[in-house]
């Protein structure tokens, strides 16, 4: 056994120490010192080495005989700063406990980290007599700690860097991390939490699927909503997709039993200009539908105003015909074969037109939410309502039930109201354009109100509007008369029911209602 220890014990303890102590302690006390696995070394005041043991010559390289009587400062490395020198002299001086971390040269002249205490050993009159250094090699630990702080700089840096909000949420919907992306939308949605508003959006439309996907640890994507701003009524689409995983627990309590806890990753796509892509390609397919729509009217609406001019002379016609025929005056009888003839030619004018008549398209019957429809129809006539710029208060009920019925004739139907609720706006000279659409319901019906600020139809006229080829102005070709009878048709077809609000003093409301539970569709002309 090295006792270099033992002849330090009475320099340090004084010369009674030995006569007084148990020899068996004694001898224990040494042995413990020179083979505990943390490097110890006494020094003097003035750091000069007194003793170190084994585990210090392990750690520095250094052999007692190449350190004893040297200062602390030859495993300096000389990179540590000058203020750690003077904290580390400042306190011990002090007579208080220094802790503190040193940067080391080996013996080999390689550098290592020392985690270092040094106490100072005060005598009986309470001076400084040595001081006792005790230090760790931590620089592997130290580099582990490192590359963990720089990989999680690094994936912080990645989730930071990437378009998409990314957050990862605890068991209990806490957010453990989240990206510069994801902060930005606490502010811009206005939601609180998004985390905790997407959350709630996923597991209502997924119902049971959400646990029995986090049970398997499955994930979902292409979830897609709207969201939009309580503020400045911004409507926005995001498409969520998750991802569950496991992370074993790190605590004290998890050391000797294994416990893990899930996570989810869920990241946030702001897919708004998508979106509104793919919508205006849907407005332009609607713009071409109803236009095609349009000319097929048109064509209909001016053969059967044709038919409809042509019967009046030809009932006359009859007339005439039936009173020389009740006559039975010989005087007359050419008279009465040319009217035959223009008859005759007058039906065929007429069935030949009618066979003219094109035909409109048959359309599916399904579920409907007639605030996309009214939606649509807005955005196809944006332009017009732009540029004369008319103030739309659109007003959907936000949980609209969903009606059978078809799309394309509901689109017409509420193109051929708004259209009329914007030409009147346009032509009225009242200082206010506006146009107000709601939606609502009630345990049975669903009700649309399309409003204008225009002129208004004057209460006598209200209910000659729905009769064919009855306008309010003057005619054209667009100006048939035939719009509002094409609306009530597709209205009863839908068995529904139309009216001008009578109790409306300033501009015009349609007031439409629908059966919500009926669902009867009776199908197209
Ligand atoms: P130094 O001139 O030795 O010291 C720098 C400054 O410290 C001085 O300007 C002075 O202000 C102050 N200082 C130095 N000695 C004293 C003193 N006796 N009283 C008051 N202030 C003083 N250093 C290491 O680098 N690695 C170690 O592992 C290490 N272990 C140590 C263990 C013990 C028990 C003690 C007491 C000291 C230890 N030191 C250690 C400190 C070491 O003694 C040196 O102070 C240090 O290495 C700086 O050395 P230097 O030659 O660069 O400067």
């Amino acid at each position: 056994m090295t006792s270099v220890i033992g002849e330090l014990v009475p320099d340090l303890f004084g010369e009674g120490y030995a006569n007084k102590g148990d020899e068996l302690l004694y001898s224990l006390f040494v042995e413990a010192v020179e083979q505990v696995p943390i490097a110890i070394s006494i020094t003097d005041k003035k750091a000069k080495i007194l003793y170190v043991n084994e585990e210090f010559c392990r750690v520095t390289g250094y052999r007692p005989e190449d350190i004893l009587g040297e200062n602390e400062s030859l495993l300096s490395d000389k990179r540590t700063p000058r203020e750690v020198y003077y904290d580390l002299w400042r306190t011990i001086s002090a007579k208080k406990v220094w802790r503190g971390t040193l940067c080391n040269r080996h013996r080999s002249g390689e550098r290592y980290l020392s985690d270092l205490t040094i106490a100072p050993m005060l005598n009986e009159a309470g001076a400084i007599t040595h001081y006792i250094g005790m230090h760790r090699d931590i620089t592997q630990s130290y580099e582990s700690e490192k590359k963990v702080v720089n990989q999680k700089l690094l994936i912080e840096s990645v989730i930071n860097s990437s378009p998409i909000a990314m957050v990862v949420l605890d068991d209990r919907d806490r957010v453990i991390l989240d990206n510069h992306n994801y902060k930005a939308l606490v502010s811009d949605l206005d939601k609180g939490e998004p985390a905790t508003y997407f959350l709630q959006l996923l597991r209502n439309e997924m119902g049971d699927l959400w646990s029995e996907l986090q049970s398997k640890e499955q994930g979902f994507s292409n979830r897609e909503f709207k969201v939009e701003s309580k503020g400045n009524h911004k409507i926005r689409w995001f498409s969520c997709a998750g991802n569950w995983f496991v992370e074993n627990e790190v605590n004290a309590d998890a050391f000797f039993q294994n416990a893990s806890k899930q996570y989810l990753i869920l990241t946030l796509t702001d897919i708004t200009r998508q979106r509104r892509q793919m919508e205006e390609l849907h407005i332009q397919t609607l713009k071409t539908i109803m236009a095609e729509d349009e000319r097929v009217r048109g064509i209909r609406e001016t053969l059967l105003g044709a038919m409809h001019q042509i019967q009046m002379p030809m009932n006359q016609i009859r007339a005439a015909e039936q009173i020389l025929r009740h006559k039975g005056d010989d005087q007359h009888a050419g008279l009465l074969q040319i009217l035959q003839q223009i008859q005759q030619s007058g039906e065929e004018a007429v069935a030949t037109m009618q066979k003219c008549i094109p035909e409109i398209l048959q359309t599916a019957v399904i579920p409907i939410n007639l605030n996309q429809i009214l939606h649509e129809v807005l955005l196809l006539n944006n332009q017009r309502i732009c540029s004369n710029d008319i103030e739309v208060h659109w007003q959907p009920l936000a949980q609209l039930p969903t009606m059978l019925g078809s799309e394309n004739r509901l689109r017409i139907l509420f193109k051929q109201l708004i259209d009329n609720a914007i030409d009147s706006v346009c032509k009225s000279d009242g200082s206010e354009q506006r146009l107000k659409i709601t939606t609502d319901t009630d345990a049975e019906l669903i009700y649309v109100c399309i409003e204008d600020s225009g002129s208004g139809i004057p209460v006598e006229k209200r209910a000659k509007v729905f009769e064919p080829f009855y306008t309010t102005r003057p005619m054209g070709v667009n100006q048939a008369g035939m719009g509002l009878v094409m609306a009530k048709e597709i209205v009863n077809q839908h068995q529904g029911f139309i009216e001008i609000d009578p109790d409306c003093d300033r501009g015009c409301r349609f007031k439409i209602s629908f059966p919500l539970h009926k669902q009867v569709f009776k199908g197209v002309e």
